[in-house]
């Protein structure tokens, strides 16, 4: 789950991590309030979206008088964004941050992930900050130093001198560094963090150092534990689906082809994936409806994949452990009817209570398409996709 900058920005304060001081207004009418209680003549003004690039995209402005922070805050609300993150469709910006402005001698890029590859946290840091760090790594790979830290959070003191070396911190500003990194760290790995960027972290005429911008996306399987950044999800960032699918706590990621796909686990749905393009065709989405899924959670999934119009045919895959077979198979047949689903669903039913399953599906009088395996099913869909073009 990503955050917007202004509460990545107040956890960031809580491990005492320098930002500049702010005020986020989602009304016109209090931005007045604001800038006096900021107590600011000439501020950054930034629109609050889920996508990097806003400055770019005429996002981030600098105002140098009162009446200018006034209109260019009042321009940014309700301004629709389009970064290169966003998509052509873009973002509708509810909320602007008001921001003292930052006096920038130096841009640095530093981000923290999960290398996966190796199950430990990595910082990178680069000089090269401001820019898209993707396009540094392409072109001038050098530049961008990776150091691995511990699952705690620490970072041994060797490391930090190595970042201090690449970035030629030294003295004071060196050993703000040391603690920022160290506390960047922590609040990584305290909040259960996927990726936490912050670029430009800058440094002021006067050495010191800032997290001027801060990107902050939270592991979505560690929410259940972080009630507070659960709180933080802001809906008007997603897609109508994706909400949908956060309400009903349904893993749903559209992709670009057209065969829908409803599934329960993970994994079964990465091979249900492999195995329609295996038999050419193509998958609309990723769908796991989980382990313990109702008939209502199904009746919605249904109303997920159908509201993607370029859905040819549906394929259920389901194996019933915890699952029953013949509650999926209720909650098909009420969202078959209930939505008036026009295009062809091959069903794939297997494990507890199976016949009782099948049985429903077949006196419901649906054009259902039954699947022996899922084998079968992948062809099946595959060449009903195609036929119903
Ligand atoms: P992003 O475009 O979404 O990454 O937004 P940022 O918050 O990183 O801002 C983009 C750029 O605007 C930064 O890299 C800076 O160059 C510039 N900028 C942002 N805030 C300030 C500020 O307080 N002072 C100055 N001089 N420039 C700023
Ligand atoms: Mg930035």
């Amino acid at each position: 789950m990503n955050v917007h900058e202004y509460q990545a920005k107040h956890i960031l304060s809580k491990y005492h991590i320098p930002c500049q001081d702010f005020r986020v207004v989602s009304r016109v009418e209090d931005i007045e309030e604001a800038i006096d209680s900021l107590g600011v003549t000439e501020a950054v003004v930034k629109v609050q979206i889920h996508a990097g690039g806003r400055g770019k995209a005429g996002g981030v402005k600098i105002a140098k008088t009162r009446e200018e922070i006034i209109r260019k805050t009042k321009e940014l609300l309700g301004m629709k964004i389009v970064t290169k993150q966003t998509g052509p469709e873009g973002i509708i910006c509810h909320k602007v941050m008001i921001s003292e402005l930052a006096d920038i001698a130096k841009e640095y890029y530093v981000g923290l992930l999960i290398d996966r590859d190796v199950a430990m946290p990595l910082l990178m840091v680069s000089s090269e900050g401001g820019t898209e760090i993707e396009e540094v790594a392409e072109k001038s790979p050098h530049k961008i130093l990776k150091v691995h830290f511990q699952i705690d959070g620490t970072i041994d003191e060797g490391s930090l001198d190595t970042v201090c070396r690449f970035l030629d911190w030294t003295e004071m500003t060196g050993e703000e560094g040391k603690k920022m990194i160290r506390n960047l760290a922590k609040a990584f790995v305290e909040n259960d963090g996927a990726i936490l960027e912050v670029n430009p972290l800058i440094e002021d005429k006067a050495g010191h150092l800032w997290a001027l911008d801060a990107k902050f996306s939270i592991d979505d399987n560690a929410l259940f534990r972080r009630p507070e950044i659960r709180a933080m999800y802001d809906q008007t960032q997603v897609t109508p689906a994706e909400a949908v699918a956060y309400e009903m706590d349904l893993a749903y990621i559209a992709l670009d082809g057209n065969i829908g796909c409803m599934v329960n686990g993970a994994g079964l749905a990465m091979a249900t994936m492999d195995l329609i393009k295996y038999h050419g065709g193509s998958p609309a989405n990723f769908l796991d409806v989980g382990g313990g899924a109702s008939k209502e959670k199904v009746a919605k999934s249904f109303g997920l994949i159908l509201s993607d119009s370029n859905v040819k045919a549906i394929l259920v895959n389901i194996f019933g452990g915890i699952m029953r077979c013949d509650v999926i198979a209720e909650g098909v047949i009420e969202a078959a009817k209930e939505l008036n689903i026009q295009v062809p669903l091959v069903v794939r039913l297997e494990g507890t209570n199976v016949e009782q399953g099948k049985e429903l599906l077949r006196k419901s009088g649906l054009k259902i398409i039954a699947a022996d395996d899922l084998t079968d099913a992948a062809k099946k869909v595959v060449a009903h996709a195609d036929t119903s073009k």
